[in-house]
């Protein structure tokens, strides 16, 4: 049984970064208020309650307009928003009068992606950067809220809310703690934690298909990404010799079409990452640390960075309402380690898109392996976080034709869709458990 209590908690926030956060809140509402205002149609249509189609339609457009507010807030806003057009919806169904959403009062929603939570502190995203603020706590915390839930090692932080109290002036933060323990020590974890954790690992390119899972599906077009990237190039150049405004004017409008192709396109392979996700039952989806990706990966141009960051960022988004987990992990030697016996040398990569291993000779597409090894990283990371706590879910890799655990065993999947390609396991024939 779930067990969550609400312990608020004043915050010691720097006195210069508060305006930091009161921006952030202004930002956060002008997320929700733009949501509530495009979703709410009533009386000339219908209004808009799903939070997918929301998010697909105003998440770019409000990441540029908000200075680039942390995804998860933009996410936040806007969801709160259907969350309230949805609660409209169904009172105009009963017959009662409201209307469109607002959102005034001072409050902003964060959960553990744009803030860190510890027990004598917490780290919040802001307009600005990451602000640390230290929770004041009382003397003598015994027997009040914060003593028995916000203190206590076996709650944990949920999504929690930040609010300010304009008559004090303070911040406070009313921190949802989730029961994880029960008195014995004992996990109390859902089954959603108990179940078994399988990862799915993405690996992104620059050329050939933009991203390529560890269950071998081979999503999206870089080479047209590029080829759009310089036929763009090609034609803004031409127009700004010309110089003249309606040149300025069209170069606007190729930008803007070019703009909103890149938007599809990556939402277009962030779904496809999704359904093979949901067609394995991951609970994890790995990608490689997109930080400095344009001074550690060759060919990387701005546009790649950029593209990687906002396919990252659809994937978590989409991702988090179905519940399942996005990370990014350390890429050192994914792209050198053969995914079947381990052996890692940079000799094993034949060529760009073909990887043969110099020791058991398996032999595979250079990304697919790289994907297959993107996933045994955060597996392996899972697995010891695990081990540092109680308990211990089987850890495993989603490969096309089943499952591999960390120690190696391999069990073919009941639904394999892999069709005269059994590339995942060379050495050992797939036997069903
Ligand atoms: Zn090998």
């Amino acid at each position: 049984m779930e067990v969550i209590r609400t312990v608020k908690v004043k915050l010691d926030v720097p006195t210069e970064r508060c305006d930091d956060l009161h921006q952030t809140k202004d930002q956060f509402l002008y997320c929700a208020n733009t949501a509530a205002a495009w979703a709410w149609r009533y009386p000339n249509d219908c209004c808009v309650t799903s939070r997918e189609k929301a998010e697909s339609a105003l998440y770019g457009r409000l990441r540029e307009e908000t200075d680039y507010l942390h995804a998860n807030l933009v996410q936040k806003g806007i969801r709160r928003a259907i969350e309230a057009v949805t609660s409209g919806v169904a009172r105009l169904e009963k017959g009662e009068n409201t209307s469109q959403p607002h959102f005034d009062a001072w409050s902003v929603v964060y959960d553990k992606r744009s803030a860190t939570f510890h027990r004598d502190r917490v780290s919040l995203s802001t307009v600005n950067g990451r602000v640390e603020c230290e929770y004041v706590l009382p003397g003598n915390a015994e027997g009040t809220p914060i003593g028995e839930y916000l203190l206590n090692e076996h709650y944990e932080f949920r999504t929690s809310t930040l609010q300010y109290d304009r008559r004090t002036k303070s911040f406070y933060l009313h921190a949802r703690m989730r029961r994880t323990t029960d008195e014995q020590g004992q996990s109390t974890a859902s089954r959603e934690d108990a179940k078994h954790r399988t990862v799915l690992g993405v690996d992104l390119n620059v050329d050939g298909s933009l991203a390529v899972t560890s269950t071998g599906a081979f999503i999206g077009n870089a080479d047209e990404m590029n080829h759009r990237r310089r036929e763009f190039e090609k034609t803004r150049g031409s127009m700004q010799q010309a110089g003249t405004r309606s040149a300025h004017l069209s170069s606007q409008s190729i930008q803007d079409r070019e703009h909103r192709w890149m938007q599809d396109e990556l939402h277009r392979v962030s779904n496809r990452i999704l359904d093979e996700a949901r067609d394995y039952e991951c609970t994890h989806i790995a990608f490689e640390n997109l930080t400095d990706i344009r001074t550690r990966m060759a060919g990387v141009k701005r546009l790649h960075a950029w593209a990687f960051r906002r396919l990252f960022e659809y994937v978590e988004y989409k991702t988090e309402m179905v519940g399942i987990e996005v990370e990014q992990v350390n890429p050192a030697y994914t792209s050198q380690r053969c995914s079947s016996c381990g052996f890692t040398h940079e000799t094993n990569r034949r060529s760009k898109h073909q990887f043969v291993c110099q020791t058991c000779g398996y032999e595979l597409n250079a990304d697919y392996n790289a994907s297959k090894n993107i996933a045994r990283k955060l597996l392996k990371r899972l697995h010891s976080r695990q081990t540092s706590s109680s308990g211990g879910a089987p850890c495993q890799c989603a490969l096309t034709s089943g499952t591999l655990t960390l120690n190696g065993e391999f069990h073919a999947s009941v639904n394999s869709t892999a069709e005269g390609e059994s590339t995942d396991k060379p050495t050992k024939s797939a036997v069903g458990n």
